[in-house]
């Protein structure tokens, strides 16, 4: 079976805007291969994550195996708190520009990535709207263009977050950890989901022999990578693996041209559901 994947690249902080992206830019250069850039527009809280650690052990304890202070920096972990929160890819138009003049793909992640993730559950339907109107304009703003996928913060969508997205006309969504390609029940969108795991759940060497072994069965994969990771402590392993990968057989493709060439009535039609994944401290849909 041919063998296909797909990058997903999510962008949730500002120094991952800064300093991950022009370095994953230069990476995906070098091996000439194209990938999906899922942006934050507004507002980094990520301080906000230090009081997560006082209410969750889980997430305590994937701070610490994951290194979370030297992945992310000690600037990042401060951000929504002591100091005020920057906005990410609103302050970079420059950067975005160059995403798409590279020829990537560039999708909306999250106006606030943080406080979605925190706490969508105790938001009213009022917030989630705003949220995804202050976001896709900002998009907008940013990019020339509209968005046409929308990348759930942290894989944590709910019904109402759902309906809301089906409303804003996206032809396709990557909102969970799937297996393999859906369509959302609910508003009868494909799902292009991230099947394979990332880095910082598994640790670097357990993470890449996965990842392999998967690719080698054949079909359609999407790796979840982080620019403010893969662009930042862990470039090195990511240029590895995806040496690996190019020597594989492998075709690398953007979730929108993964996205074409599916056909939607063939796919299941389901509800997602949620589901403690390895190595992650709350949640995701699945
Ligand atoms: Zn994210």
């Amino acid at each position: 079976m041919k063998r296909i994947l797909g990058l997903k690249i999510d962008v949730d902080t500002y120094e991952g805007m800064k300093k991950g992206v022009p370095r994953l830019l230069e990476s995906l250069a070098a091996l000439k291969v194209k990938g999906t850039f899922y942006l934050s527009m507004g507002p980094d809280a990520s301080g906000l994550a230090i009081l997560q650690l006082l209410k969750n052990p889980r997430f305590l304890k994937k701070m610490l195996k994951s290194n979370a202070p030297a992945l992310y920096g000690i600037k990042t972990a401060l951000y929504g708190t002591l100091l005020p929160s920057p906005l990410i890819a609103l302050s970079f138009p420059d950067i975005v520009t160059g995403i798409i003049a590279a020829g990537h793909e560039v999708q909306f992640h999250a106006w606030d990535h943080r406080r979605w993730q925190d706490s969508l559950s105790r938001r009213s339907e009022g917030w989630i709207r705003a949220w995804f109107d202050k976001g896709l304009r900002a998009f907008r703003d940013v990019t020339g263009r509209s968005a046409t996928s929308f990348g759930a913060p942290a894989w944590l969508i709910d019904d109402r977050a759902l309906r809301i997205a089906g409303g804003h006309g996206f032809s396709y969504l990557s909102c969970t950890r799937a297996s393999e390609p859906f369509l959302h029940e609910l508003i009868g969108v494909p799902e292009i989901p991230s099947d394979l795991p990332c880095f910082e759940e598994l640790g670097i060497t357990a993470a890449g022999e996965e990842i392999i072994l998967r690719l080698k069965g054949g079909g359609i994969h999407v790796l979840p990578v982080h620019a403010e990771v893969e662009g930042g402590a862990w470039n090195q392993p990511f240029l590895d693996l995806m040496g690996i990968i190019r020597g594989m057989d492998c075709e690398v493709r953007t979730l929108g041209e993964i996205s074409a060439d599916l056909a939607p009535q063939g796919l299941p039609r389901r509800k997602y559901e949620l589901a403690f994944l390895t190595g992650r401290a709350a949640p995701c849909a699945v």
